[in-house]
């Protein structure tokens, strides 16, 4: 069945979880997506499954670049001049 809040995870996507593995490391690549989400432990090469459920709320989507920098920018010089 389709749920439609949830992000949806693919194979070879790098994620971070909040907590740490037993390791230390806090990066994870997913290998497996179904049921369970199959993931490797980047730091020491170890292998989890966690239910989807569990997983989605451990994993944090990659922070979206900062829109404050964006706005920053008052005076906008012209793309392109007027013909000579
Ligand atoms: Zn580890």
């Amino acid at each position: 069945m389709n749920a439609p809040t949830r992000p949806k995870w693919r194979v070879g996507q790098t994620v971070a979880l909040r907590k740490a593995h037993a390791c230390g490391g806090r990066q994870w690549r997913i290998v497996r997506v179904g049921a369970d989400i199959g993931v490797v432990c980047e730091t020491c090469g170890r292998r989890v499954l966690l239910p989807r459920d569990e997983f989605d709320r451990a994993a944090r989507t990659p922070p979206l670049s900062s829109p404050r920098q964006q706005e920053e920018a008052g005076g906008r010089l012209p793309l392109q001049k007027g013909s000579p």
